[in-house]
């Protein structure tokens, strides 16, 4: 029997009732649009993740452009990010004019190099590609930085909220994967001007279609996040102040995120169970990099990655995985400074060497709190044959 990678069902199962009570009531109720469960969670995650205030809506893409529209991110401005990450990361201020600036990565977490951003930031300061490469657009100014927490490990926030501080830069956190991780300390979806995260249902924490949320502790910020929203609305549904979006978080979808949170805890433990077992299986396979977690940092475990040495040994795992039905995934294959939708910005191979190397060499092994032992030891079992 092949392993399902995430285990939705098996969650399903265990959280049916209150699923269906939840479901229920917003059936009963009829506020489908903005009912009371929006408000219920925002102020939920909101008190989990340690930020004063936070806005539901429509998905983690609607949540990075709302914090970006918030934070009057447009043309001209450059925003630094990883290049090794998924689209909506770099697409969202794309979208807005601004142009994305890509930024290598640690070797040791995949996160933003907070060395490599400083570089980034100067470079764009005084116009010099020598400092750090450069997309091929002239006249930009350093506006913002969104650092993104992959795989669920939060990004090195001393140094980069240093980096922006010295710099003026506004900083938001892309916490698509990582809500429930944590910093030094802290949550995830605390840090930054804005954090964003995903109810995207593969997600540490997702609902049963497309969701998402912005954290602040600004009420200004606040204030202007729940007006682009709905239309940039004003004082009432008819009066619109500024472009804004429909990016509401539906109810229904609310109150399967409420459900789910009854659990949330729990899962947490069991998935740092299983990438602790992952290590435990792994621990002989010498041509193999294992994930770290760097002092400080608790991960999410949104994925559970490994490095191979390269792109024909990688190949090789994942085909004898698959003989013995484990499924693998890859992210992410290619970085986002090589993609055709970046292709305006002139990047060329060989200018984030870690991020392309990484992309080449990555692998992900099933990661969902429900994964049985066995199937671990199944897929720790075929790695290490071949
Ligand atoms: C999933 C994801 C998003 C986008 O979230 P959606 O809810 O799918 O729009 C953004 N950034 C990262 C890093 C993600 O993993």
């Amino acid at each position: 029997m092949p392993i399902p990678f995430i285990d939705l069902k098996a969650q399903y199962r265990r959280i049916q009732d209150t699923v269906h009570r939840n479901i229920e009531a917003v059936l009963e109720h009829g506020r489908y649009i903005m009912g009371p469960e929006v408000e219920a969670l925002e102020a939920r995650l909101a008190a989990y993740a340690g930020a004063r205030l936070a806005v539901g809506c429509g998905s983690g893409t609607d949540a990075l452009l709302m914090a970006l529209m918030a934070l009057n991110v447009g043309p001209g401005d450059a925003v630094f990010t990883t290049s090794f990450t998924f689209m909506a990361t770099a697409e969202a201020p794309a979208l807005l004019g601004a142009t994305p600036v890509f930024v290598d990565i640690d070797r040791a977490t995949f996160n933003l190099d907070p060395a490599a951003l400083g570089r980034a930031i100067r470079a764009v300061k005084d116009n010099d590609r020598g400092l750090h490469p450069l997309p091929r657009v002239g006249g930009l100014a350093p506006k913002a930085v969104v650092a993104v927490d992959l795989f669920g490990l939060p990004a090195d926030y001393l140094a980069i909220e240093a980096a922006c501080q010295a710099h003026g830069l506004a900083l938001i956190e892309d916490g698509a994967q990582s809500f429930g991780a944590e910093y030094m300390g802290r949550r995830a979806c605390s840090f930054g001007r804005v954090a964003c995260t995903s109810f995207f249902p593969a997600k540490p924490l997702g609902c049963y279609g497309d969701g998402g949320m912005c954290f602040s502790n600004d009420s200004d910020l606040d204030a202007l996040l729940r007006s682009i929203r709905v239309h940039g609305q004003g004082r009432d549904k008819y009066e619109n102040v500024r472009l804004g979006l429909n990016a509401r978080l539906d109810t229904i979808q609310a109150a399967v995120v409420l459900a789910k949170m009854e659990v949330f805890d729990q899962e947490l433990e069991l998935r740092q169970q299983v990438a602790r077992r992952y290590n435990e299986l792994l621990s002989g396979a010498e041509s193999l990099v294992l994930p770290r977690v760097p002092e400080g940092s608790v991960s999410a475990w949104a994925q559970y990655t490994l490095l191979a040495e390269s792109e024909a040994h990688r190949a090789r795992l994942i085909e004898a995985l698959a003989a013995r039905g484990v499924p693998t995934a890859l992210y992410y294959p290619r970085p986002l400074h090589l993609q055709a939708a970046f292709a305006g910005l002139g990047y060329v191979r060989g200018e984030l060497p870690v991020c392309e190397e990484f992309s080449a060499r990555v692998f992900s092994l099933p990661m969902h709190p429900y994964l049985d032992p066995e199937d671990q030891e199944r897929a720790a079992s075929a790695i290490l044959a071949a």
